[in-house]
């Protein structure tokens, strides 16, 4: 079962790839990750966020599944 981050839509999603696509809004997001670790928070980075690929300034530096990745906060406490 994947949950869209950005409209909460729920659905059974097949794919095995990192990045899912939600049915709902159409928008690309990472499947659910098993471990996050927060490394650093509010780090200014001015890149994309890894989660809703939206650009900020400061960044959480974080592990998802041992691969490093920035995170917004947004993303980082929407229950996962
Ligand atoms: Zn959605
Ligand atoms: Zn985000």
């Amino acid at each position: 079962m994947a949950t869209c981050p950005k409209c909460g839509y729920e659905w059974q999603s097949k794919a095995t790839a990192a990045w899912i696509t939600c049915p709902g809004c159409q928008r690309k997001f990472r499947r659910p990750p098993t471990t996050v670790t927060v490394l650093a928070r509010n780090t200014p980075l001015s890149t994309r966020c890894a989660v809703c690929d939206r650009a900020f300034i400061f960044l959480n530096c974080c592990k998802v599944d041992d691969s490093p990745a920035f995170i917004c906060d947004d993303c980082l406490e929407r229950p996962v």
